[in-house]
């Protein structure tokens, strides 16, 4: 059986969000926001360092700094588009570090496009 994507849509990893990790674009912001989710969850550093807009961009991504994070599941709440080249999503990502309790993370993200591909640009709260 394929492999389930980790961004929870239901799909194969194949057919979602790994043809992004590969290159591909992102159809739209909602698509890179979860292509991001995988890449945290499968350790992909570089795939989160690719997708971020060069003005918030950090120089580097330790995804083995002290604990990592064990992904739980992503839930998108809204895709607001913002105009056609930038996007907001919210979304509930649950992730536990060790043995500690399941932690829920709330976030609105900002998202632009250039030269026909989404970047993340930050969070908004
Ligand atoms: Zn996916």
């Amino acid at each position: 059986m394929a492999e389930a994507c980790p961004c929870g849509s239901g799909r194969a990893y194949a057919a979602c969000c790994g043809p992004l990790h590969a290159g591909a674009p992102a159809a739209d912001a909602e698509a890179l926001m979860r292509s991001r989710y995988s890449a945290y969850a499968r350790g992909d550093a570089g795939y989160l360092l690719r997708s971020w807009h060069p003005a918030t961009r950090p120089a580097r991504l330790d995804l083995d700094d002290g604990a990592r994070p064990v992904w739980l599941g992503l839930k998108v709440l809204g895709h607001d588009p913002a105009g056609p080249d930038a996007a907001e999503v919210e979304f509930v990502a649950r992730y536990r570090i060790g043995g500690g309790s399941a932690v829920r993370m709330r976030e609105r993200s900002r998202f632009v496009r250039e030269d026909g591909r989404w970047y993340y640009l930050d969070a908004i709260g």
